[in-house]
């Protein structure tokens, strides 16, 4: 597979879900062998999971002190095209906007505007099974001819069990929006989070029951914004990946710690077990 880019500059803004901030970006084009980047007042951080600074509802990057955060929709839209070389240059805030908290508007407009570089776009190819391991979460990753990604947990009051599988079908991910439950909103904002949170960007269950007039747009659309969010986390790999994902109620702070595993591993095959980070 062959990298990619833009063919030329495109704008998103609206409010960031956590800050409450207005964020105006810049998706620019950019050289094969750039990689993907984002650029906040004057300093480039790299999309590598070698500057995640945080992981709590969303994937927070850093570098000498900037910092840029909700990557991860974003990034899953770009990793899904396949987009690998651009710079994201933030004119306002410094978090990417929530949108209608899905990855939909970025992959309609960034679809058709994707250009093939020529040159062949770097692929770990995983040769073991990997896992890592959060109490009752976990990642697994095998061997596998190609890239799938498959992602199953619950909604409580909803859906006792459900799995989405991403294996490139855009479909399957990229409408389902972000999610929180009802009991959640208090501690989120006492946390200083969710201050853009509203029925427009993102789903709230309640018990048994969702606060969105519209409803869900599936049945299952927060198991697939569970996967949609794992493959943003695991484009911080830096690099296309050939095998086949399996999370098990992961979050991002567990997505965070497979990637990091994955490329920091020798890929022999390896578990942790210890309960070290919330899910
Ligand atoms: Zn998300």
């Amino acid at each position: 597979m062959n990298q990619k880019t833009i063919s030329h500059t495109v704008e998103f803004e609206g409010i960031g879900v956590h800050s409450g901030e207005h964020s105006r970006i810049l998706l620019h084009p950019e050289r094969a062998g750039t990689g993907v980047r984002f650029l906040v007042k004057g300093q480039y951080i790299p999309a590598n999971y070698r500057y995640v600074l945080g992981t709590d509802h969303a994937t927070v990057l850093g570098k000498d002190g900037a910092s840029v955060s909700t990557v991860e929709h974003l990034l899953a839209v770009l990793y899904i095209l396949g987009v690998d070389n651009l710079t994201v240059e933030f004119l306002k805030g410094k978090e990417v906007p929530i949108l209608d908290g899905s990855g939909y508007h970025f992959y309609k407009v960034i679809k058709d505007i994707t250009l093939d570089l020529g040159i062949e776009a770097q692929t770990l190819e995983l040769r073991n099974s990997l896992e890592v391991r959060n109490c009752r979460a976990y990642i697994r990753a095998e061997p596998s001819d190609g890239f799938c990604a498959l992602y199953r947990g619950y909604v409580k009051g909803i859906l006792e069990e459900g799995s989405a599988e991403y294996c490139g079908n855009a479909k399957e991910v990229v409408f389902a929006r972000t999610f929180c439950y009802e009991e959640e909103v208090e501690l989120l904002r006492k946390k200083g989070l969710a201050k853009g949170g509203s029925l427009k960007n993102a789903v709230v269950i309640g018990d048994g029951f969702v606060h969105n007039p519209e409803g869900l747009r599936s049945k299952d659309e927060p198991i697939r914004h569970k996967l949609l969010d794992l493959l943003g986390d695991l484009s911080l790999l830096g690099m296309k990946l050939k095998g086949r994902i399996f999370s098990y109620l992961g979050g991002h702070a567990l997505n965070y710690a497979f990637v990091k595993s994955l490329a920091e591993s020798s890929l022999s095959t390896r578990a942790t077990s210890s309960c070290v980070s919330t899910p």
